[in-house]
């Protein structure tokens, strides 16, 4: 039996698969068994269940970080949009992607369309798909379109691995990723419960593993993580509980979660990596798989900004049932500069938590935002704030 690890070494693990830029998990993945593909995705939803159907590795593309030096990304885009599109560009133009067999660019916004005609145009020789997403929620409407575009992309997959994708391979998928959905709820319900045993800035690391290695061995691994971090107290702060929103494609450098957190908030609940909680049940896992992942996006999706609302009313409605269900304080909304998605949505959100009396701040960040020190003062004051009006 294997040792025991502590939560530090796994999220030293976690660490190292975060900093590295060149995929290496990805290539040792694949160099372990002949013919292996591995199919990356940008941020916010793709159904990862039929890649893996195909055999093949889903691998999360999340830009370049504060790591990377942007040079040739730069020139492919004006300056006034989000950083996100140029750190993948060079992410690919410097052959860190060279390990991915194709991409998928879900339907968020301009840029990521943008970005799906350059690659395209970069990289002929890699299968390309813009994964476009209901905006109606009716099955037999939205329901019927989506279908249809899972089914092209199962065949373009079969096709890609040389035979068809079956029904009970989506099957069985579907069951893998349901235990990797419930481990990641686990998670979450574990640092709502127990922020202080399970900081954001390690959880968050957590999760971004699944981002690269196979689904199996990363639930395995939160739910390692969770034991581990239960079994070893650690101290517990008067910290603000908040809601961090808004961060659901380009992220965070890791050093604004850690500034958040020593600023005096508990962070629990967030949309970071909304794939891995993009559904929020249990997908059935015997039926016609395609027409039950469609089911399930129609009808069992996080609302976020990412998320076509079809009522003016449904605005609101998830992040509210975040912060309640969280017992939360307040939230931060932490969005991408040139965020369209994120900052089109925002005063709609605030009108809301301002409505329910829920009190809040707002900032905008770059992946490679260097300077925290005012975020840090930002958040400080909030949690301070939040902590006077709560003893009042
Ligand atoms: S950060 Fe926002 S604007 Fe930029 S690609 Fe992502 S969703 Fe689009």
């Amino acid at each position: 039996m294997s040792d025991t690890r502590s939560a530090a070494a796994i999220v030293e693990r976690c660490q190292a698969l975060y900093d590295d830029l060149d995929f290496n998990a990805v290539r040792q993945w694949k160099a372990s068994a002949p013919g292996r593909k591995a199919i990356g995705y940008m941020p916010i939803y793709v159904p990862r269940e039929l890649v893996h159907a195909a055999g093949m590795l889903p691998v999360g593309i999340l830009g370049g970080g504060d790591q990377l030096e942007v040079i040739q990304g730069d020139a492919y885009y004006q300056s006034y949009i989000c950083r996100i599109p140029r750190s993948t560009i060079e992410l690919g133009l410097t052959g860190r992607l060279d390990c991915l067999d194709g991409m998928l660019f879900p339907s968020i916004c301009d840029v990521i369309r943008n970005l799906s005609g350059m690659w395209q145009i970069l990289f002929k020789d890699k299968y390309v798909r813009y994964f476009d997403v209901p905006q109606n929620y009716e099955d037999a409407i939205g329901g019927t379109f989506y279908t249809h575009e899972l089914e092209v992309l199962r065949d373009d997959l079969g096709r890609l691995r040389g035979a068809p994708v079956t029904d009970d391979e989506l099957n069985a998928s579907i069951g893998v990723y349901n235990e990797n959905r419930a481990a990641v709820r686990a998670l979450y319900a574990y640092r709502s419960e127990k922020p202080w045993q399970a900081p954001t800035s390690e959880v968050y690391l957590v999760l971004r593993a699944g981002m690269v290695l196979p689904p199996e061995e990363h639930t395995a691994l939160v739910r390692e993580y969770i034991a581990a971090a239960d079994s070893t107290p650690r101290p517990k702060r008067d910290n603000a509980r908040i809601v961090m929103t808004g961060s659901f494609c380009e992220q965070p450098p890791l050093g604004l979660i850690k500034s958040i957190e020593m600023a005096g908030c508990y962070i629990v609940d967030d949309d970071l990596l909304l794939v891995t909680r993009w559904l929020q049940a249990d997908v059935p896992a015997d039926g016609d798989p395609l027409v039950e992942l469609s089911r399930a996006f129609l009808h069992h999706s996080a609302a976020t900004a990412a998320r076509y609302d079809q009522k003016r009313e449904d605005k609101g409605v998830f992040l509210l049932k975040q912060v309640k269900t969280r017992g939360a304080e307040g939230v931060i909304f932490a969005a991408p500069s040139f965020c369209d998605p994120a900052l089109l949505e925002r005063p709609m959100l605030q009108d809301v938590m301002a409505k329910h009396k829920v009190p809040y701040t707002a900032f905008k960040y770059a992946e490679n935002t260097g300077q925290m020190a005012p975020i840090r003062e930002q958040a400080g004051t909030f949690a301070d704030s939040i902590k006077l009006w709560s003893a009042a």
